[in-house]
């Protein structure tokens, strides 16, 4: 592409227009963008930066135009990544988008600037929409698209021996129009043994120790390590613009600072770590549709206590859940009282035959409390963890991002987002447990060295039954028809109506199910038993027999494609 030149130079204070009437907001914006062009003081040579567009606990993304030597003018996000990043991360995030980025639906990267411990990554802009905006207004051969072009990005990322770790909407920009896919944020990137991303060879598999009120499980934080280049544009993979051998080293206070300091400028405790700020009230909000899209999981309904929860000091260790909170939210669950979830070593050793009381209850015993917590990488939001990172398997593959893959596409034929919502791993695996079934789940993760135990049996639901009933096209499993007025409330559907009537002389008759026939123009109706076939092996419980991303593109679901 043509580069951008400096024809112009937009004053720091001058690129946004001031009014006295700009909501807090937007001054907040306005502000970082002045501190931005203050940091790095070389972007304002070339681009003007117009927008906030996405905000994380670890990076700022921009929207900035720039003018090109043809005198168009292109657009392009500029991510800036927070000062305590390690040098070695920010490079390795880099050398993923110039390697493998650019194509198969994996953004690219145009250029880098860093001043000191400032580093910004310039890429092409790409407009799209937020997966919690459309979510309910897609139609099952969007999502069919949707899922293709995800693989897409997997089997691409994959083949380098790139593990994403972090697959979730908010990484995969959709813009539902023009029909285009990218894959972004390489910043949780791993790789796999014989990886061909350098860098990644200097990250691979570090294990990373659980950090509590963090949803994401982010990079390795470094201090700001002085620097004596001032720009480094046009960004190679031979030359990183940060050398990893010597690490630089901070004392505590300076760190708490710094990470205090980066959660300021986020200012979303507790939330999700990368979300983009819509600027605009969407229009969506009045059809109620964003208030429709909740998760079919959360903590508030999964966390309670039993006798098991005075013993857990450690919260990570066991959770107690109540599946049967679960029928309130309109779909199959298992009934009964509360389960509680802990995963262990399979085998005892010789000692703990002694120590330990705890082996095969829904307790930890204070032996085990006091044993240093296995390390294994976690990175990646709760919800989209597969089961092998949940449990700590110290291997983990490419099969995690499939994982993730599936937790999208479960979502997207249930019309739930975000489906599985949990800051804490055992919560979230025994959410997995209430669709997959804790047997299911327990061999698997023999499979994988681990013990799971489950205090109570769940089953396997059917993701077909599961997904039709929480888009309000199929019956509670007991038969209940739930009052008309109920449907309104519970807005299964996404749309914020009702459903639709039947068609004339098709009223159903007292007993009759309203939704049982019902036409969907957007092919809810008739959704093929492949989608649930492939939604089945994505979420495959066992890391070693779930699809690869590359077989499943081969899935009769894509057929015509
Ligand atoms: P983080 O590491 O903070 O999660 P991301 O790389 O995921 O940063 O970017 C955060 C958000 O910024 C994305 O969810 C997306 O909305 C927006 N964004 C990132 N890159 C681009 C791009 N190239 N074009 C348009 N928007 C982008
Ligand atoms: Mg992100
Ligand atoms: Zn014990």
């Amino acid at each position: 592409m043509e580069s951008p030149v400096c024809t112009e130079t937009f004053p720091i204070d001058g690129c946004v227009k001031s009014t006295s009437k700009k909501s807090k907001t937007s001054r907040s914006v306005e502000s970082d963008i002045e501190s931005l062009y203050k940091a790095v003081p070389q972007l304002a040579k070339t681009f003007r930066i117009i927008d906030k567009i996405g905000e994380g606990t670890f990076s700022s993304v921009y929207l900035g135009e720039a003018r090109m030597r043809d005198g168009s003018r292109d657009m392009f996000a500029l991510k800036h990544l927070i000062p305590i990043s390690h040098p070695t991360r920010i490079a390795a995030e880099l050398q993923c988008l110039t390697v493998v980025g650019g194509r198969e639906n994996v953004m690219g990267v145009e250029y880098c600037f860093r001043k000191e411990d400032h580093v910004v990554i310039v890429m092409p802009y790409m407009e799209h929409q937020a997966i919690i905006d459309v979510i309910g207004l897609l139609s099952f051969e969007e999502v069919r698209l949707y899922i293709y072009h995800l693989l897409k990005a997997l089997r691409h990322i994959h083949q380098f021996g790139v593990i994403h770790r972090d697959i979730k909407p908010n990484n995969f920009l959709y813009n539902r129009k023009a029909k285009t896919f990218a894959l972004v944020d390489f910043g949780l990137a791993q790789g796999t043994a014989d990886t061909q991303i350098k860098l990644l060879k200097v990250v691979r598999q570090k294990p990373s120790q659980p950090r509590a009120g963090s949803s994401t499980e982010r990079r390795d934080k470094a201090p700001p390590k002085p620097s004596s280049s001032a720009t480094a544009p046009h960004q190679s993979t031979a030359h990183p613009p940060f050398s990893s051998s010597s690490p630089p080293i901070t004392t505590p206070a300076t760190r708490k600072a710094l990470i205090k300091k980066s959660r300021s400028i986020a200012g979303t405790a507790g939330a999700s770590t990368s979300r983009t700020k819509p600027t605009k009230v969407s229009s969506l909000d009045l059809l109620g549709i964003r208030k429709a899209q909740r998760p079919v999981f959360s903590e508030r309904n999964l966390n309670s206590c039993t006798s098991a929860a005075s013993t857990t000091k450690q919260a990570n260790k066991t959770e107690s859940v109540r599946p049967g909170d679960l029928s309130n939210r309109r779909f199959p669950s298992a009934r009964g009282g509360p389960a509680s979830v802990r995963t262990q070593k399979p085998q005892r050793t010789a000692q703990q035959t002694f120590t330990c009381s705890c082996f095969q209850t829904d307790r930890v015993c204070n032996v085990c409390l006091a044993r240093k917590q296995q390390v294994a990488p976690r990175a990646g939001t709760p919800g989209f963890r597969a089961p092998e990172v949940l449990t700590k398997c110290p291997n983990q593959g490419t099969a995690i991002d499939v994982w993730s893959a599936g937790v999208i596409l479960l979502s997207l034929l249930s019309g739930r987002y975000p489906f599985f919502k949990a800051s804490d791993d055992m919560i979230a695996l025994a959410q997995i447990m209430t669709i997959r079934g804790s047997r299911e789940t327990g061999r698997a993760a023999k499979a994988f060295g681990k013990a799971v135990l489950c205090s109570r049996e769940l089953p396997r639901l059917d993701l077909r039954e599961l997904c039709e009933t929480l888009r309000g096209r199929r019956p509670l499993p007991d038969d209940e028809v739930p009052p008309v007025t109920d449907c309104k409330d519970t807005d299964i559907d996404g749309t914020g109506k009702t459903p639709a009537p039947l068609p004339k002389g098709q009223d159903p008759t007292p007993g009759e199910k309203p939704w049982s026939g019902l036409h969907d123009e957007r092919g809810w109706d008739r959704v093929p038993d492949e989608a649930y076939d492939l939604l089945d092996r994505l979420l495959d419980l066992n890391p070693n027999s779930r699809i690869t991303a590359a077989l499943a593109l081969q899935h009769p679901l894509f057929k015509g494609l």
